[in-house]
């Protein structure tokens, strides 16, 4: 409709926009680009009053600084790696994220996918899956009794708290790894902090990443940190691909020091057909293939997330073409 603001959903997202105009009809005109490059954003949101971006490409600081009319970026799910925040500050533009979409989905991914190695369903599904004349136990040991054993948790924010609940209930002693937390949540969740990263690695069964992706969490976990984990240990990653080094991962399963491995993300989404973790996984001959289990970021999704981050991205949309104060803006620009 003319005369109203333009608002541009840049990637991901597709007609029919239900969900975005449910919110925003009769306050801005809604259009989706379905971009898969960031170069297809040239001429389409100079004038845009608002953005919504998701994560086939990184709004870089060239696309940010052509943006004449914008009152908000907003990232309709819960990391804001793919937007370079700082340049949007620069430019007085406020961006924000929808952190509460996918909390329980995230983390039962993440519990789901740990139990799915821990207790060998994934490795003996793998194996069988080449020879069903494998059916017998051998080869799943050893598989030790979970109670009691130690889960590691990198990054107690929402979703690590969320996992950290899960593995309680599970009987796990709980044990998070996460410097910027206030003291005594650990005392309120009856759960284990640990201040420094090798003290939670060397002792961990499972450990399960929960932080941002950021310029010190980038590989945080690399072929050094595996080697701290004890022998037989398990790794998931549900984070962010950039914090782990999903080669070094790889690496360590043909070694058979991590016993699994679970990756829902990875450096480069979707992933080159030659790098290390897709020729790991899908060939059948490679030493790690049957302990390594891959999901194609997915650990957010479900039905009613996906509605759900859709509309509590366009009603901040709507608080910044009204002049509303924003929830959850991400790199300190006042509305
Ligand atoms: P959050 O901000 O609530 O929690 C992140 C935690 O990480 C914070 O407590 C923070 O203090 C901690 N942290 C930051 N730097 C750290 C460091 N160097 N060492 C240890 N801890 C550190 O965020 P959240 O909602 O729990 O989400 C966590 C991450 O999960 C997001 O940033 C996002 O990248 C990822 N995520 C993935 C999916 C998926 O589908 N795979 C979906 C949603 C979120």
């Amino acid at each position: 409709m003319p005369g109203l603001p333009k608002v541009v959903i840049t990637d991901l997202i597709v007609e029919p926009l239900d969900f975005e105009r449910k919110v925003l009809d009769g306050h801005a005109q809604v259009t989706a680009l379905n971009a898969m490059r960031e170069a297809e954003l040239e001429g389409q949101i100079e004038d845009a009053a608002a953005l919504m971006v998701y994560h086939y490409f990184r709004l870089t600081r060239s696309s940010i600084e052509r943006l004449k009319a914008c009152k908000v970026i907003v990232r309709p799910g819960v990391g804001y790696d793919g937007v370079d925040i700082a340049a949007a500050r620069e430019c007085g533009i406020p961006v924000c994220n929808v952190p509460d979409y996918g909390t329980e989905e995230v983390a039962d991914s993440a519990m789901g996918m740990a139990l799915t190695l821990a207790r060998g369903t994934h490795f003996l599904n793998s194996r069988l899956r080449r020879s069903v004349g494998e059916w017998n136990v051998d080869q799943a040991a050893p598989i030790h009794r979970l109670r009691g054993r130690v889960f590691g948790i990198i990054g107690c924010g929402r979703i690590g708290t969320a996992v950290a609940l899960r593995a309680k209930s599970f009987g796990f002693d709980v044990r998070f790894y996460d410097p910027y937390v206030p003291d005594g949540i650990d005392k309120a969740m009856g759960i284990t902090r640990v201040s420094c990263l090798p003290e939670l690695l060397e002792k961990s069964h499972i450990v399960s990443l929960h932080t941002p992706l950021t310029d010190e969490t980038r590989n945080m976990i690399g072929a050094g940190e595996l080697a701290q984990m004890p022998q037989g240990s398990f790794l998931v990653n549900t984070s962010r691909g950039g914090v782990v080094d999903t080669g070094a991962v790889v690496d360590s399963l043909a070694a058979e020091h991590l016993a699994g491995a679970a990756i829902d993300v990875l450096e480069k989404e979707p992933p080159d057909p030659d790098s290390p973790v897709i020729v790991a996984w899908q060939d059948a001959s490679h030493p790690a293939h049957d302990r390594l289990l891959l999901n194609p970021h997915t650990a957010f999704y479900c039905e009613e997330g996906a509605g759900e981050f859709r509309t509590k991205g366009a009603k901040e949309v709507l608080r910044a073409l009204q002049g509303v104060p924003l929830r959850n803006v991400v790199n300190g620009v006042d509305a």
